[in-house]
Formats: structure tokens, sequence, C-alpha cells
């Protein structure tokens, strides 16, 4: 589909595409083994202008468009579904709220270093008890002279282990819930701020997922992001943004597992010749392409409405609620078309098995993108 590209979406995705291949691609499966981050890889991400893509050149961004961020995650998550997700969340959902609703103040302090990558970010919305609730923060933060200071405990924060500057949602208003939260900006070596559990995951193990743990921690009051009891909307605009983001990663994998499963199904004989010739092999192929293909026109358009500043919230959720669906569906047909082998670690499809997945669960489970879905539509 890439004469729907403009060139210079073209040579983005073929450089970043021979980035990942050349550079991610071979080192994908031990990192993930050993859960380890990528951290040259990110370091030369951020070289390559790739953690800061559809962002302005004067805050140090690529100032490229969210298709050219999109192509990108989907390339990089080609080869590693973590990579993947390190670089949306960082993109999608720090750099972007700070730069949508950051005072000038706060771009300037924040944005340069975020979208080289020298720092990673972090977005820490979920609790214990405030998941899918997204709004039943039981973190607070109150102004004291002229601190905030932030109590409780933040849940599944990607990057959180590496990241130096996070966003977090916390309750300025208990009594009024959604309406009462505030997003801030933190950083990691605020005092009262501590990195807690570090979760052991299914899938995409070189990305961490991190618990955060606030005891009276002391914020600078300019580092309220937004307007006050307003967080509630930071997070869901953010959110609307990263799940294309998601989207992206969750191609990346689909296709891996078309074009691992046409290598193997070539390859692979039984009864004196090759699978690719079963029809049965032939049209899960088939099906598999079919649904790549239409997942990713959802994500391209809801991708371009983004840059066009219109509202692209439901399509938004249309296009990861789709594009999840499809990459753990080519997961599962990966696996079944490698037989035996494809479920055991000499394969990379029992990775993109499990690495589908979290695409299903997390910035709004299925359930969630159904939710906001049928909500738009009973209108
Ligand atoms: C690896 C990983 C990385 C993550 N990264 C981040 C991150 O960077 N920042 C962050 O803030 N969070 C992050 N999360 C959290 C993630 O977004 C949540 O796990 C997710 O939103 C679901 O919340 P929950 O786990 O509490 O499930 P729950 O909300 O408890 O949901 C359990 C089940 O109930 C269903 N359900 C809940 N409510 C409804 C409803 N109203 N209607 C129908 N069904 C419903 C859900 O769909 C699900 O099937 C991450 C999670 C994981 C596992």
């Amino acid at each position: 589909m890439d004469y729907l590209l403009t060139e210079e979406q073209k040579m983005l995705k073929e450089m970043v595409s021979k980035f990942a291949q050349e550079k991610i691609g071979p080192v994908a499966s031990d990192n993930e083994k050993n859960h380890r981050y990528p951290e040259d890889i990110i370091k030369e991400a951020g070289e390559l202008g790739l953690m800061g893509i559809a962002y302005p050149t004067d805050y140090g961004g690529a100032g490229m468009d969210y298709v050219s961020y999109f192509l990108a995650v989907e390339e990089i998550s080609r080869w590693c579904a973590s990579t993947g997700v390190i670089v949306s969340a960082h993109s999608s959902l720090v750099c972007d709220p700070i730069y949508r609703f950051g005072t000038e103040e706060q771009k300037k302090k924040y944005l340069p270093d975020l979208l080289s990558g020298k720092r990673i970010g972090s977005f820490s919305l979920t609790e214990a008890g405030a998941g899918s609730d997204s709004g039943a923060t039981k973190t607070t933060a109150k102004l004291v002279a002229d601190k905030w200071v932030l109590n409780g405990s933040k849940l599944f924060a990607t990057n959180g282990k590496e990241a130096e500057v996070f966003i977090l949602i916390a309750s300025t208003d208990p009594s009024q819930k959604t309406r009462g939260v505030t997003a801030f900006i933190v950083e990691r070596d605020t005092p009262g701020y501590k990195i807690g559990k570090i979760e052991k995951k299914l899938g995409i193990k070189s990305s961490s997922t991190a618990e955060i743990i606030l005891e009276d921690c002391e914020v600078p009051k300019e580092n309220l992001l937004g307007e006050l009891n307003k967080g509630f909307k930071v997070a869901m605009v953010t959110l609307d943004g990263g799940r294309l983001g998601i989207a992206a990663q969750a191609l990346g994998i689909a296709r891996a597992c078309i074009e691992d499963s046409i290598k193997y199904a070539k390859e692979r004989f039984q009864f004196d010749q090759p699978i690719a010739s079963f029809q049965a092999i032939q049209w899960m192929l088939a099906d598999m392409w079919m649904e790549y293909e239409a997942a990713w026109l959802l994500n391209w358009r809801a991708s371009i409405m983004k840059d066009k500043g219109l509202n692209y919230s439901t399509e938004s959720a249309v296009a990861k609620l789709k594009a999840s669906e499809v990459a753990m569906d080519c997961a599962r047909k990966a696996v079944q078309i490698h037989g035996g082998y494809g479920y055991t670690e000499d394969f990379n499809v029992e990775r993109y098995y499990r690495d589908a997945k979290i695409t299903e669960i997390y910035e709004g489970t299925s359930e969630i993108q159904r939710l906001v879905i049928a909500r738009s539509l009973l209108k």
C-alpha cells in the first residue's frame, strides 16, 4: 500500500525498515528471553529522530506527521514488539501530552531531551483499583505551600524502570472522580518517588512494566500539566493518540506472522510437497493478509484524521480494536502453519503469539474499545 504514502513517508518507512531489520531483528529474541531493555537500539533510534517523529523541529522533533510515526512503529514492531512499545509509550503517552497541554516553559524544558531520546518517558494512569475505570484513581496530590505533594501508588508503567520523565495522573479533588483528577510531570529523582515491583510478563519482555510508589513526593507547582482537575481529559486525549501507536505495534506483529509463515510454508515439505501447496495453508495466508490490509487502512485513516486535527476518538478505537484482534488471529494462524515447531523457541512465531496478546489489553482493553465505539454510535 506504499502508493498511498507521500515520498517523505516512503523514505522514512524504508529507512526504519532497514534499521529495524539490521539492528533490531538480530537481537530481539535474545533480549526478550533475557528481559533486556534494548538501550543501544533506543539510543540509535533517538539519533535517527525516531523518538520524536511527529513533533516540530523547534522542540527537537523530526517535524513529520502521525502517519510517519505509525509507519515507523509498525516497522520496528515487525522485528521487535517490545521496542515498538518502548517507542510508542514514550512518544504517544509522554511527548504528545507535553506538546499538546504543556506551557511554553514545560515544552522547552522537557521536549528537546525527550524527542532526541536522551531521556525516556513513561505514562502512569493505572492503579491497582483503577484499570479500565481509570477515573477511580486513589493517588492524591495536595498543594502545600508552592509544591504538589503526591501520595499513592501506580501500576504497570511501561518504560517505568528506565524513564526519567513521568506523566502521572492524581486526584486533586477526590469528591469529583473524573472531574477531580490532574496530570503532573514528575522527574525520576524527585524525593519521595520510588520505582517498585517490575512485572514478569507473558510477552514484550524487553520493555519494563513498573510499579511507582509515591510517598510525600514533592512536585514543583509549575509541573502541573494542563489545567487543575482536567487531567482526565489529558489522559483520554493522550490515549486516543496512543491507540494508534498500539495499532501500529499490532500491525507490525501481524506482518511478522505473515512474512514468517510465507517463508516457512514454502520451505516445509510434507507429503512430498511444500505445505504452501495445500489449500488449507493458502487460505490461512490469504485471510491473514486480507485482515492485515483492512487493519492497516483503518490505522492510516485515523492517523490522517489526527494529522488534520479532526476528532478521531472513535476511529482510533476502531483502528486499535481491529489491529489488535488481527495481530492475535495472525499469531494463532502463524503458530498453526509452523506446526509443532511453531510452539518451540526455535521459531519467532511463539514470541509473536505472546506479544500479540498485550495489544488487546493495554491502552484500553478490547471491551473498552467496543464501549467507546458503541457510545459514539448510540449518542
Ligand atoms: C504490559 C502492560 C503495560 C501497561 N502499560 C501501561 C502504561 O504505560 N501506563 C498505564 O497507565 N497503564 C498501563 N497498563 C495498564 C493497562 O492499560 C490496563 O491493564 C488495562 O487498561 C486494563 O485494566 P485492568 O488490568 O485493571 O483490567 P480491568 O479493568 O480490571 O478489566 C478486567 C476485565 O474486565 C473487563 N471490563 C472492565 N470494565 C468493563 C466494562 N465497563 N465493560 C466491559 N468489560 C469491562 C476488561 O475489558 C477486562 O476484560 C499496562 C498493562 C500491561 C499489562
